[in-house]
């Protein structure tokens, strides 16, 4: 485990190596099994995320919304409430964007869609997601009709490609028509999966094994997991489980509810897969790669750069 950050510090864990941060990161990373020397240390595979919060407004105001950086491309990956002002906040002109990646339509995923698309001086934002409902359809022709003209709908097992990322929309389970994405760093053979909103997913448990990081959606505990069945989310435990099955490197979960501490999040998931974390708007994690792929050896072999969240 390589981390950055001010508050680290190691620990040991089952004989592995793990990092556990001050709040408000909160990370547990275990299952250390290269040493630094194994790991080419670029930042050419980057996930950052924007907004981590469902539909609430406190403590964060910033709703879904990540950007993916793999070498000269970034693609965002919903664009929820204050998108565009995160963005540049982690640095990058939205005239930089790539594509935006729709999981669904519901509002927390696509509110922050016109302002991102409007500060474009350049080319047209691809969009790419599943078909808006009418209702929804018609919203997006009266508030942001540069999204619609600009969608390219996407369906499960149909992969697109930009440049030297391969993104594949995965079923998924909601209210309304969604996907999670699946992207594949051919390079280097390096995989991040993002769940969207969803009830756990036979589909997202296949397509993320042995990724080297999912990102899935924890809106509940499971103290409320009536909840969480009948509006169409996942628990914590739900999602660690899931991350467990499908032997990923690490699970970072996202979509969480203001109701509830980090901790409290962390802890229910921690108990079922130890490599999770919680993490605030504009942390970054970087995915490493291995100079010896012989290191790679069952789940956990990820090599996770975090950089906790950053004032600006
Ligand atoms: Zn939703």
């Amino acid at each position: 485990m390589i981390f950055r950050g001010i508050h680290a510090s190691m620990s040991h864990w089952e004989g592995s190596s793990y990092a556990v941060s001050a709040y408000p990161l909160q990370m547990v990373v275990p299952r250390i099994i290269a040493t630094e020397s194994d790991i080419y240390l670029d930042n050419d595979f980057r996930i950052t995320f924007l907004g981590t919060s469902c539909a609430t407004l406190l403590p964060f105001p910033y709703t879904s919304a990540c950007l993916i950086e793999v070498g000269e491309t970034k693609i965002m990956v919903d664009a929820g409430i204050g998108a565009l002002r995160q963005l540049r906040r982690a640095g990058v002109d939205p005239d930089m964007l790539d594509a935006v990646l729709m999981t669904h339509w519901h509002l927390d995923h696509f509110a922050g869609l016109q302002g991102l698309i409007h500060a474009r001086t350049g080319a047209p934002l691809p969009v790419l997601g599943p078909e808006p409902g009418r209702p929804t359809h018609l919203l997006l022709r009266a508030m942001c009709p540069a999204a619609l003209r600009n969608l390219h709908t996407v369906a499960p097992g149909e992969p697109t490609r930009i440049r030297d990322i391969r993104m594949e929309p995965v079923d998924t389970v909601h209210r309304i028509a969604s996907v999670g994405w699946k992207l594949d760093e051919a390079a280097h053979n390096r995989r991040l999966v993002i769940s969207g909103d969803t009830r756990p997913s036979e589909t997202v448990i296949e397509a993320a094994r042995g990724a080297d990081l999912l990102v899935h959606e924890a809106t509940y505990l499971q103290h409320h997991s009536s909840r969480a069945v009948k509006r169409h989310h996942s628990t914590a435990a739900e999602a660690a489980a899931l991350a467990l099955e499908s032997e990923v490197g690490g699970l970072v979960l996202t979509h969480t509810s203001s109701r509830y501490t980090m901790k409290r999040i962390l802890t229910e998931a921690v108990a079922v897969f130890p490599g999770t974390l919680v993490v605030s708007p504009l942390t970054a994690i970087s995915i490493g790669r291995l100079l010896d792929e012989s290191k790679k050896i069952g789940h956990g072999w990820a090599q996770l750069t975090v950089q906790p969240a950053f004032a600006a």
